[in-house]
């Protein structure tokens, strides 16, 4: 699935020093990217769940993640050309709008986000956590490449539970072909070392971020755990898991998180502060990156606060316990590829809204369902009842997309988005006099 994202325009409450940081960190990032044919650095393509980018670092390679190009794209109104370009060469309109924003984007000069271009993939690395597009997307760009690829099959947890049996699967692929195909376009072998320690530092950042998620408990949330959210996660979700930098960002963001729990002052938004809490949401679904910030203010305008989103979890569900272990390397790697959101399957997620509907105190919960993104949209309308009967907490439910700025209609999303907070104000009240 998809990608948060990090290298989003700052919303204009950003001027934390974690932004800052988080911003000079992608600037150096895309800069290594631009140069690395003329220094000779490799660079592997891989998707954001399932990512094993502390393997990829250990040898010295760049990670490129076209979720976060294509959604980047739609944040700076480039997608909808991109996306006119891949359907002009046959790609079809319910094709995932994210594959069609990077295929139009590539066959338009493959220009990223900060305006310089991309190199080309020297490996496509693709872990399989869910998603069938993802093996699409990959062969798409093999076409166009016509450089390797090295699959990681990542069992589906249709059960609901990893078994030994899956996770030594996981763990043998890894030793057996994913590794070697790394060294073989590093031209070098691992170091145990170096990869033990970008995984002490993945569980650096990782406790640190747990604990930015834990503090939307407090009243009110000091986070918008969705749209603030997807700022969070950038860093973790993508080449900078296991650096020194995301170790630095992420205890700054708490440092800052906590701080405002002690001024009990509410979360940054678009405008600076948004009114105060009335309304805690859990959120289902991808965000639409096209109208990002107009989306927000939709909630943050009415005090309607994010306290959890499963879409943060995309890439890691470390509030679930998991962590990324030095001591037992490709182990945790192959749980982390395993207990990706994309690989739950429909009853863990429901489980998993549950769990945060109750541990925020949410009194309503939203369903995003974009319309390119079967991963996550199919069976969303059941997932709504079987929640709405076992908390008894409505559910709202409205339609977008993620890149594709044709299907965000703006007056009728807001419409539906008052109208639900409207029921909830009214619920409150009657509950209050009850
Ligand atoms: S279908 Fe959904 S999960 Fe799959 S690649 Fe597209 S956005 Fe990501």
């Amino acid at each position: 699935m998809s990608a948060p994202q990090a290298a989003a325009p700052t919303p204009q409450a950003a001027k934390d020093a974690s932004q800052r940081r988080q911003k000079a960190m992608l600037a150096d990032y895309f800069e290594r990217l631009a140069a690395a044919r003329e220094n000779g650095t490799k660079v592997v393509y891989t998707f954001v769940p399932g990512n094993l980018v502390e393997l990829i670092d250990a040898l010295d390679m760049l990670p490129v993640l076209p979720e976060i190009n294509a959604l980047q794209s739609a944040m700076r109104k480039r997608s909808a050309g991109y996306i006119a370009e891949a359907e002009k060469a046959g790609h079809a309109e319910d094709v995932c709008s994210y594959v069609k924003c990077d295929i139009g984007m590539l066959k338009s000069g493959n220009t990223g986000p900060t305006g310089t271009k991309l190199p080309e993939p020297d490996l496509l690395l693709l872990s399989y956590t869910g998603c069938f597009t993802f093996m699409k997307w990959f062969e798409l760009l093999r076409q166009e490449y016509h450089c390797p690829v090295v699959m990681l099959h990542v069992p589906y947890q249709a059960g609901g539970a990893v078994s030994g049996e899956m996770q030594r699967y996981v763990v043998d692929q890894l030793r057996q072909k994913v590794v070697p195909a790394l060294e073989a376009v590093a031209g070098r072998r691992l170091d145990d070392g170096a990869l033990r320690e970008r995984l002490e530092r993945s569980r650096q950042a990782e406790d640190d971020l747990v604990a930015v998620w834990d503090s939307a408990r407090n009243r009110p949330s000091p986070i918008d755990a969705y749209f603030g959210g997807v700022y969070y996660i950038g860093p973790i979700f993508s080449a900078f898991r296991g650096g020194d930098g995301a170790v630095a960002y992420y205890r700054e963001l708490r440092r800052e998180v906590e701080d405002r729990v002690a001024h009990g002052e509410g979360p940054t938004t678009p405008d600076g502060s948004g009114a105060p809490e009335r309304h805690r949401l859990v959120v289902e679904g991808p965000p639409n990156w096209t109208h990002f910030n107009d989306f927000w203010r939709m909630f943050s305008r009415e005090g309607a606060v994010m306290v959890s989103s499963t879409y943060t979890r995309v890439g890691g569900l470390y509030d679930g316990g998991f962590r990324h272990d030095a001591e037992r390397p490709l182990d945790s790697l192959a749980e982390y590829c395993l207990g990706c959101y994309t690989n739950l399957s429909l009853p863990a997620r429901v489980d998993l809204l549950e769990r945060d509907i109750r541990k925020y105190a949410a009194d309503g919960f939203l369903i995003n369902s974009v319309k390119s993104c079967n991963s996550f949209s199919a069976g969303q309308l059941l997932m709504l009842r079987e929640l709405e009967q076992r908390t008894g907490v409505p559910g709202g439910f409205i339609e977008s997309d993620l890149v594709d700025p044709r299907y965000f209609g703006k007056a009728n999303i807001e419409n539906r988005v008052q109208s639900y907070l409207q029921m909830l104000e009214a619920r409150g009240k009657e509950r209050t006099a009850a």
